[in-house]
């Protein structure tokens, strides 16, 4: 086995796995056959201990018929009336085999929106990770009977790598109706190359996905090379297989070489430095003694309540601040596990104390190092 792949796989725990219409259904509605077998897999990885977050297309081609409409409908009303139809009989149908193998899916409908505002970005992702706590399957489409234009994603390949971010997913696993990516259109040129690995989506692989479309989905090649691409940017490979094959995910996770491979271009932990370090902007301050300091910016530890003298302003938990010296000069930034009342009231205590004193404990750090990241580092010291 390519040992990149080897590598990947091997710290596989959580995927994203994004399917299109064109893999579960057909000119007729769902293809209830592929959508049981695709449930039934997933139920193994799960039973393999890996978490699965399926990002599933197929509402619009499930409900169209049921309006008579021939073809993709054209109108946004028409394709959020199929949706509304569709929607519930996806579901139904992934349910009906999750409920054989004993175990729980739940519907998770998103907008453009709910990623882009914090406070919903923070309610998806903890809704996300509590679900895959009690051991649920989230199934996630875009609340397409809803949006509007401006916050529709439009198309599901983008949102799995906007889940795969949100998730801090292993591996964005795309399940399309063809192989993978070749450097042309393998239906009307014959010459067109099958790309196992790609290092790198730049503007010349673009170029290499034109414009095809399917039928039935919403993207073509071009969608799953920006999903790619983002999910690369979060530190995320993508793999993109023939959702059609027989067995594909046992396939996949068992290390064989089917599909085309994207690495990312960064790893996560980087790329979660870098988006503390450029999107958020830090409300409160909390400041430290000289010893919390030197453990903080020295040898890089996690920001401890004991050595928190003071906080001052109002955050939630979840909000960025910064972190400064007792004089009140800011040295760090980090995402804050406590809100500023909390932290008043832990500072200067130890860890375990925390439960006595608030009554309850989200977790010791105050801000856990990899959720923070030294002012001094620039953003070219976090790539490096
Ligand atoms: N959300 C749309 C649906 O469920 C699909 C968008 C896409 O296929 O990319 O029908």
């Amino acid at each position: 086995m390519n040992t990149v792949r080897k590598d990947i796989l091997r710290q596989l725990k959580r995927v994203v796995i994004k399917v299109g219409s064109g893999v579960i259904s057909t000119a007729e509605g769902l293809d209830a056959v592929m959508v049981a077998q695709l449930a039934d897999d997933i139920c193994d990885l799960c039973e393999r201990g890996i978490e699965v977050v399926l990002v599933s297309s197929g509402a619009v081609a499930a409900g169209r018929n049921s309006l008579g409409i021939e073809g993709r409908p054209k109108t946004i009303p028409q394709k959020q009336a199929a949706a509304a139809i569709g929607q519930p009989r996806i579901m139904r149908a992934y349910k009906g085999v999750f409920e054989r193998r004993k175990r729980v899916a739940a519907q998770v409908l998103l907008t453009r929106d709910d990623l882009s505002n914090r406070r919903r970005y923070l309610n998806a992702h903890n809704t996300l990770e509590t679900l895959l706590e009690y051991g649920v399957t989230p199934i996630v489409n875009e609340n397409d009977t809803v949006v509007v234009e401006e916050i529709r994603f439009g198309d599901n390949d983008n949102l799995s790598a906007q889940v795969a971010s949100l998730m801090e997913a292993d591996l964005l696993l795309i399940l399309s109706d063809v192989d993978g990516f070749y450097d042309g259109d393998p239906s009307c040129d014959k010459d067109a190359k099958f790309l196992p690995l790609i290092e790198r989506v730049t503007p010349e692989v673009m170029a290499m996905a034109g414009s095809s479309r399917g039928t039935l989905g919403t993207g073509g090649m071009q969608t799953k090379l920006q999903a790619a691409q983002k999910a690369g940017l979060a530190g995320i490979p993508t793999l993109i297989v023939n959702g059609r094959a027989p067995g594909i995910l046992r396939r996949v996770v068992e290390g064989q070489e089917v599909g085309s491979l994207f690495l990312a271009s960064t790893s996560k932990l980087k790329a979660r430095k870098r988006w503390i370090a450029l999107s958020l902007q830090p409300g409160g301050k909390i400041l430290l003694d000289e010893g919390a300091v030197r453990a903080v910016v020295d040898s890089g530890k996690s920001l401890l309540p004991t050595g928190i003298v003071a906080v001052e302003g109002e955050f939630e938990r979840g909000d960025a601040v910064h972190i400064c010296d007792r004089n009140g000069a800011p040295f760090a930034i980090g995402v804050a596990n406590y809100n500023d009342v909390e932290l008043g009231q832990i500072k200067g205590h130890r860890c375990a104390e925390i439960e006595q004193i608030l009554g309850y404990q989200y977790r010791d750090e105050a801000v856990y190092r990899n959720d923070l990241v030294l002012i001094c580092d620039t953003v070219e010291e976090i790539d490096a």
